[in-house]
C-alpha cells in the first residue's frame, strides 16, 4: 500500500515537530517545511536519515513549490510566543495572511485536506469565560498583541472563504496554551521561562500580580486532538486545550516545588493587553472528536522539567 503524504509547515517548531513524529509513526510520508525564523533544526535532528521524512527550508510567504502529490496539509508555520511576535510584528502578519493563502492555494492544487493552526488569542482579553467557539472575542487590533491576534483571525476568515468558495476541505484548530518538551527555553512563555529560571536558581519573573489565569494542555493531548480533527468532517473552528485553570502564581509554586528550587518570585510590569483569564470550553471537541485531555499539569510539568534537565546535562 502506498503511504499518504502530509505536508507540515513550521515543522521545526514545538508543535510542528511533534506532529512530524506523530504522522511518521502513523506511516505517513511527511514533508516538513520551515524558514527557521523561530524554529530550530534541533527539533527534527532525530529524523535525519528517516526515508519517510523530507525537509525543505522554505518560507510560506513565498510561493510553495513542491512536486510530490500531497494528500494532507497542516499549517503550523507562525511566530507563536508573545516575545517572538513582538520581535517580528510585520512578518507575523505576513505569515498569517500571505503565508496562509499560499498554503490554501497549495491545498487547492493538490486537492488536499488542510488543517490550519489558529489560537485562543482570537478571543483576545475575553469577556466570556470559559471561551466557547461561538464567542467573537475582545481583541485590540492596534495593541502589541494585535499583530498575532489579527493574523490568526485573518487566517480563519481566509480559510472559511476558500472553504465556501472552492469547497476546499478545511479545518481550523484554536489551540490554547500548550506546553512540553522542545519549547525554546528563551521563547518567553511562562512554562519554559519559569522552569529554566527555577533550574538555574534565578528569580521567577511574574508579570503583574500573577492572578491572571491560563489553562495548560500537555503536547501529547494537543497532538491527539489535532489528529482527530484532521480526520473529522467538521469545518468550523474547534477549541483544543485543557480546561484546568491556574493563576500564574499557582503555576510558579508548582514549578518551584517540582524542581525543588530556592528561586524567589519577583514581580514585573504586566505586558499591555495581557489576557486576564483564559480557559477553553471543550464541549465541541468532546462531542465531535470524542477527545479530552488526559495529562494532569503536574505530570506534564515533570516530563517538561526532565527534558530541560537533560538538555542542561549535554550543554
Ligand atoms: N508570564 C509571566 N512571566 C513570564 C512569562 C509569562 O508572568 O516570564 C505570564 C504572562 O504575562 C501571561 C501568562 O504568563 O499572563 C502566560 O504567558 P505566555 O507568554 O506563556 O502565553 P500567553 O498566554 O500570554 O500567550
Amino acid at each position: 500500500m502506498i503511504n499518504k503524504t502530509i505536508l507540515i509547515s513550521g515543522c521545526c517548531g514545538f508543535i510542528g515537530s511533534h506532529l512530524c513524529d506523530h504522522y511518521l509513526k502513523k506511516k505517513f510520508d511527511v514533508i516538513g517545511i520551515d524558514n527557521l525564523l523561530t524554529g530550530s533544526l534541533s527539533n527534527i535532528i532525530h529524523l535525519e536519515g528517516n526515508k519517510n521524512f523530507s525537509f525543505f527550508e522554505l518560507d510560506v510567504c513565498n510561493e510553495i513549490k513542491i512536486n510530490s502529490k500531497i494528500d494532507y496539509i497542516l499549517h503550523f508555520a507562525s511566530t507563536a510566543s508573545p516575545t517572538d511576535y513582538l520581535k517580528f510584528p510585520i512578518k507575523t502578519l505576513q505569515i498569517g495572511s500571505v503565508g496562509t493563502e499560499n498554503i490554501l492555494k497549495l491545498a487547492i492544487k493538490n486537492d488536499a485536506s488542510v488543517l490550519l493552526a489558529s489560537t485562543s488569542e482570537v478571543y483576545g482579553d475575553p469577556l466570556q469565560h470559559p471561551q466557547k467557539e461561538s464567542y467573537f472575542g475582545n481583541v485590540n487590533p492596534i495593541g502589541p498583541r494585535g499583530v498575532y491576534d489579527e493574523a490568526k483571525r485573518y487566517l480563519e476568515a481566509m480559510t472559511m472563504a476558500y472553504h465556501n468558495k472552492w469547497k476546499l476541505n478545511t479545518k481550523i484548530v484554536r489551540i490554547f496554551n500548550t506546553y512540553g518538551p522542545r519549547m525554546r527555553a528563551d521563547d518567553g512563555r511562562a512554562i519554559p521561562t519559569f522552569i529554566n529560571q527555577a533550574l538555574n536558581n534565578k528569580d521567577l519573573t511574574v508579570f503583574g500580580d500573577g492572578n491572571q489565569t491560563r489553562s495548560f494542555c500537555y503536547i501529547d493531548d494537543t497532538i491527539e486532538g489535532i489528529s482527530k480533527l484532521l480526520d473529522c468532517k467538521y469545518s468550523y473552528p474547534v477549541n483544543i486545550g485543557n480546561p484546568d485553570e491556574y493563576t500564574i502564581l499557582e503555576l510558579t509554586e508548582k514549578i518551584k516545588k517540582l524542581t525543588d528550587s530556592e528561586s524567589k518570585i519577583i514581580y514585573k510590569k504586566l505586558p499591555e493587553n495581557d489576557p486576564k483569564v483564559r480557559r477553553p470550553n471543550i464541549e465541541l471537541a468532546k462531542k465531535i472528536l470524542k477527545w479530552i485531555p488526559k495529562v494532569k499539569l503536574n505530570d506534564g510539568l515533570l516530563k517538561t522539567i526532565n527534558h530541560y534537565q537533560n538538555l542542561h546535562k549535554f550543554n
